[in-house]
């Protein structure tokens, strides 16, 4: 029989204000007002939420052009509009509704990033969200990498008497695996319950966890939990259950802390001072490739 113990919650974070990333995403930084956030959320390190927003038609997709990262994995996720990637190495695509775009930068890519050009065309409703997910040292510099993971390929678990469902990004939930290949254990799931359904997370105590109230109400620990809303956990139990008030969407997001040090500027995260010194003439030199 296992012994398991219910985990609680450390903090409950309001969406901050939103701002423009490019032209193309108007976002916020759900983590920005996590204290500490790069420890309590390792191995994620910033999340840009895209909340619905209306695009007029235009002839030039909006978006954000040529840019460098090194040293982690930006992770995209369509859930209305498509975005279009292009980077160095030659990879790139389009994701859609339901998509995920797992881009490994590590030892670095140039790339680019904007609105798929017959969807700005059309215009409409964009939600999306954005989240950096850290590289163990031992893979920093390691060879950039892209995953293109569809909507079909995604794990999915029925819950309970019709409560919702989980779709798998990466890690596990209930037995079923996420298609996403990973450099230390993450976890990333998108649920959607239905009212009164019912979401057991199951995560070691080491782990953390937590997660955001994309839409809905739910209540968690005792606590009711508002859309918009972030939700950390502490590492003191290795469940968590939440039961929806309102049909609910959320994005949870789990796994093993890197317990690293973390030397970040903008677009480059490493573990030393001098290896973003490096990062910068390295960028600076061309040797990050080349992207029109
Ligand atoms: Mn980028």
């Amino acid at each position: 029989m296992s012994q398991e113990r219910a985990r609680t919650i450390d903090g409950v974070y309001g969406s901050p204000g939103l701002h423009w990333v490019g032209d193309g995403f108007r976002v916020a930084g759900v983590f920005s007002r996590v204290p500490d956030a790069a420890r309590r959320l390792s191995p994620f390190l910033l999340f840009d939420y895209h909340p619905p927003y209306d695009y007029s038609p235009t002839e030039r997709p909006r978006g954000v052009g040529v840019h460098p990262h090194r040293g982690f994995e930006t992770v995209t996720l369509a859930w209305e509009g498509k975005v279009a990637h292009h980077d160095s190495t030659g990879a790139g695509g389009v994701i859609g509704p339901g998509d995920v775009q797992w881009m490994t930068a590590a030892s670095g890519v140039l790339h680019k990033e904007y609105h798929e050009r017959e969807w700005a065309r059309r215009g409409g409703t964009f939600h999306m969200a954005q989240l950096w997910v850290n590289l163990p040292r031992a893979h920093k510099m390691g060879p950039p990498r892209y995953q293109a993971l569809e909507a079909a390929q995604m794990g999915h678990v029925e819950l309970p008497r019709d409560g919702g469902t989980v779709r798998v990004i990466a890690g596990e939930h209930a037995g079923t695996r996420g298609p996403a290949l990973t450099f230390s254990d993450v976890t990333l799931l998108d649920a959607t319950l239905r009212v009164g359904g019912e979401l057991t997370l199951e995560a070691p105590s080491a782990h953390n966890l937590a997660f955001l109230l994309v839409s809905g109400e739910l209540e968690v620990d005792g606590r009711r939990v508002a859309a918009g809303e972030l939700v950390t956990t502490r590492n003191d139990g290795d469940s968590l259950k939440l039961t929806a008030s309102q049909p609910s969407h959320l994005l949870v997001m789990g796994g093993a802390p890197i317990d690293e040090p973390i030397a970040a500027m903008g677009p480059f995260v490493m573990n030393t001072e001098a290896e973003l010194r490096q990062a910068v003439r390295d960028y600076e030199a061309g040797r990050f490739g080349h992207l029109e």
